[in-house]
């Protein structure tokens, strides 16, 4: 019998494991898998991981429809579909992890622990082995709002590769165990297609996996590849801060001052995904508490929070112009993960 951390690898696979659709597909998988196409240039690979959180599917969808049209990419491309299980579980790509799970994007480093640590582990060894040319993790938002790359190092590498995705790269300081952060010899992105609900974000993921699989050298820059309507500047932002909640603090969506909660945030909280936010604009409601019910720590730990926000009569604006991304309306993710992510307009 396999061991429950043992990944099976699928090689160019048929119309039996493939099936009709995606949500067949990944039944046919039943757990978290490897999908390998073989390339024209077998002695190089590319890695495309995705479906990490069960919730975001865009990823899986795009890759599934990409392998039914029998590829033949010009490197090998591997592909990890993750959370198998979690997108499966009633109602489909509803759930981000099930309940008695890891966050499976926090767990690609030490300590392993849990099925998800060691699934990660175990992907970590393949990384090692395929020495791939690059690594592509393709997400959701949680929230709706436009798309954008995640990365830990700026770089030209890593810039040409986020412009085969969309348009906006934030390059972060925090480590937090995902698959971007593995130094495994090639540049690593997060690509944030946008909610799993915005129609564009099938197509982010799909524009960009067209590139992966059919350009011979990735790196080429100013390939005159406008077949794509590829933009030629990306917009990068720097070290953006989370705004979290502190652990014994509760958030409501509403846009009167909840009752029940300690903090409460505009519903159309999404909207500021687009633009930026003007410091006049109302954000929430903190009450009495104040802003101690918020925190947005910088990777080195210091409270920045009063950077980002200002408290007057127990509203809360922001206190200078902000890009705020990755804002959600899902009181769940915004307890457990984060209200949103902000930087300086400016
Ligand atoms: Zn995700």
């Amino acid at each position: 019998m396999r061991s429950e951390q043992e990944i099976p690898i699928f090689t160019n696979p048929g119309k039996e494991i493939l099936g009709q659709d995606a949500i067949q597909f990944l039944r046919n998988l039943g757990r978290t898998s490897w999908i390998d196409i073989k390339g024209v240039d077998e002695s190089r690979s590319r890695v495309i991981t995705t479906l990490l959180h069960g919730n975001e599917p865009s990823g899986l969808l795009s890759l599934h429809r990409w392998l039914l049209t029998n590829p033949r990419p010009v490197t090998n491309i591997c592909v990890l579909i993750g959370a198998v299980d979690t997108a499966l579980e009633l109602p489909i790509f509803a759930h981000r992890m099930l309940p008695h799970q890891r966050d499976f994007n926090r767990c690609f480093r030490a300590p392993f622990d849990g099925l998800q640590g060691r699934l990660a582990r175990s992907i970590i060894e393949r990384l090692e082995l395929l020495q791939p040319e690059c690594i592509c993790d393709i997400h959701n938002t949680s929230g709706t709002g436009p798309s954008f790359v995640i990365a830990t190092a700026d770089g030209t590498q890593t810039r040409v590769l986020a412009e085969k995705f969309c348009r906006r790269m934030i390059v972060t300081d925090f480590r937090l165990g995902s698959v971007m952060e593995l130094k495994v010899g090639c540049p690593a992105i997060t690509i944030e297609c946008g909610g799993a609900q915005d129609s564009e974000a099938d197509e982010v993921a799909s524009q960009g996996l067209e590139c992966i699989a059919t350009e011979d050298d990735l790196f080429m820059q100013g390939n005159g590849s406008d077949m794509y309507d590829l933009p030629d500047e990306l917009e990068v932002l720097f070290s953006p801060l989370r705004v979290e909640l502190v652990p014994v603090a509760t958030i409501a969506y509403e846009e009167e001052p909840s009752e029940l909660a300690d903090v409460s945030i505009t519903p159309t909280i999404e909207h500021q995904n687009y633009g930026v936010t003007h410091q006049d604009y109302r954000l929430g409601w903190v009450g009495a508490g104040g802003l101690p019910s918020l925190s947005a720590r910088d990777a080195a730990g210091q409270e920045q929070v009063h950077t980002l926000l200002r408290e007057d009569n127990g509203w809360i604006y922001p206190a200078q112009n902000l890009r705020i991304f990755m804002a959600t309306t899902n009181a769940t993710i915004a307890a457990t993960d984060c209200l949103f992510y902000a930087v300086p307009a400016n």
